[in-house]
């Protein structure tokens, strides 16, 4: 029974206690009747249980636990892991929301998603992308029926070895759902755009920032569909510009503005929006709050020194557009680019700049990520709110 394979650690390489992932280098041995994809239990070197979970012989990151009990992987499991993931969001308003987030709800490799009567299921691990119909007959069992729509990310996929999925699992839903995200209407298209349709991990900060722009111009650098915009037009700002540089995002942005009703206050540019940020600032364009949210620059450690040249460089200019008490919310997405990396960068922008700004709090990503101190990769989304005190 593939339960009972067994993978042994190599004697002081047993992290695994506290931290889910187990690289090839951690091994001793696995026993013969591991399967790609199967269920394993993990232990230390003395043979003592550490905990069980999902084996892959193809990458180097080998194993992920999903337990540090003595229980087994099956159909139940799956169930009360997911219900417990659920139960822990059941205050969210809204019905756009993260239901499992991989290693930070012990269950490492999948990804779901849900928008109203739609989940979106992401399986990042060839364990879990094999168990597919089990995951999402156990959620069905936890928040009873919904469509399930596969978006498996391909390059996860080639490394861990499985036909990336791209699909609806059985029976098929809406082509696109509207989510409430507080008072403000967002389209998801299913199968489309970026992530799973939306940047969920923007969700607390669209609806915290949105409440701060009444009565001013907002610039919205880096928009996808206008989510950021639209909390702010419609909480007052008299005036939006959103730079975008993807023709889909644009179109999402075009249905965002309409549903809301506040089209006619928002100009959409498809720029580039480092050469955009520059013309701006050329011209001495000011706005009341700038919004800055890129995408990952340093998607690994190596690419880090170049990813903060370019951070820098936005940043100066946003703070440069800054209207005196002007408000800006600035973003990094790298896990790489640390909270001190972060906040020195935006530092040197502003000594830069000449700016003196006021630190009204630091950001993260929305409530329904949750971070696990122990797993410092579960934590990635950081940012500054700022304003302009000169
Ligand atoms: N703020 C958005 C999410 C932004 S994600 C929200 O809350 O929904 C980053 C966006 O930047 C993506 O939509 C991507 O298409 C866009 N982008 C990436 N590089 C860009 C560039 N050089 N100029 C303009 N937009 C860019």
């Amino acid at each position: 029974m593939a339960r009972d394979a067994v993978l042994r650690l190599k004697r002081g390489h047993d992290r695994a206690r506290v931290h889910p992932w187990i690289f090839k280098g951690d091994v001793a041995d696995v026993s013969p009747s591991i399967e790609p994809g199967g269920a394993v239990s993990v232990v230390d070197a003395g043979g003592r249980l550490i905990g069980r979970g999902l084996f892959n012989p193809r990458p180097a990151l080998c194993c992920r636990l999903v337990t540090w009990a003595d229980e087994a992987i099956d159909a139940d499991f799956w169930r009360r892991r997911l219900a417990a993931g659920v139960g822990a969001r059941a205050d969210r308003v809204g019905d756009g929301v993260r239901l499992a987030w991989s290693e930070a709800d012990g269950l490492a490799g999948l990804v779901i998603d849900r928008y109203g009567p739609v989940a979106v299921l992401q399986t990042v691990t060839l364990g879990m992308a094999r168990r597919r119909a089990e995951l999402a007959a156990a959620l069905r069992a936890v928040i009873g029926d919904v469509a399930v729509f596969c978006a498996d990310d391909p390059t996860a996929a080639a490394l861990e070895g499985f036909e990336p999925a791209a699909g609806w699992l059985d029976t098929s839903g809406p082509a696109s759902v509207v989510v409430k995200e507080r008072d403000v209407s967002l389209l998801v298209r299913i199968g489309g755009g970026h992530k799973t349709g939306l940047y969920l991990d923007q969700a607390d900060n669209r609806a915290l920032v949105g409440g701060l722009g009444a009565g001013r111009t907002v610039l919205d650098v880096f928009a996808y569909t206008a989510g950021f915009a639209c909390h702010l037009l419609a909480n007052g700002a008299s005036r939006a510009i959103c730079l975008e540089s993807s023709k889909d995002a644009l179109a999402g942005a075009v249905d965002n503005l309409a549903l809301n009703g506040v089209a006619g206050r928002a100009e959409l540019r498809d720029v580039n929006a480092f050469d955009e940020l520059r013309r701006l600032d050329r011209e001495a364009a000011r706005f009341g709050v700038v919004v800055l949210d890129p995408p990952p620059f340093a998607r690994g450690r190596a690419a880090l020194e170049g990813a903060l040249r370019g951070y820098k460089e936005i940043n100066l200019r946003a703070i440069r557009l800054l209207e005196p008490g002007g408000v800006l919310a600035t973003f990094s997405c790298s896990h790489h680019v640390g909270d001190d990396a972060f906040a020195e960068m935006v530092r040197d922008a502003a000594a830069d700049a000449g700016a003196r700004l006021r630190v009204l709090t630091a950001l993260t990503q929305s409530a329904d990520h949750p971070v696990l101190l122990t797993v410092p990769e579960t934590r990635y989304l950081k940012g500054l709110l700022l304003q302009r005190v000169d």
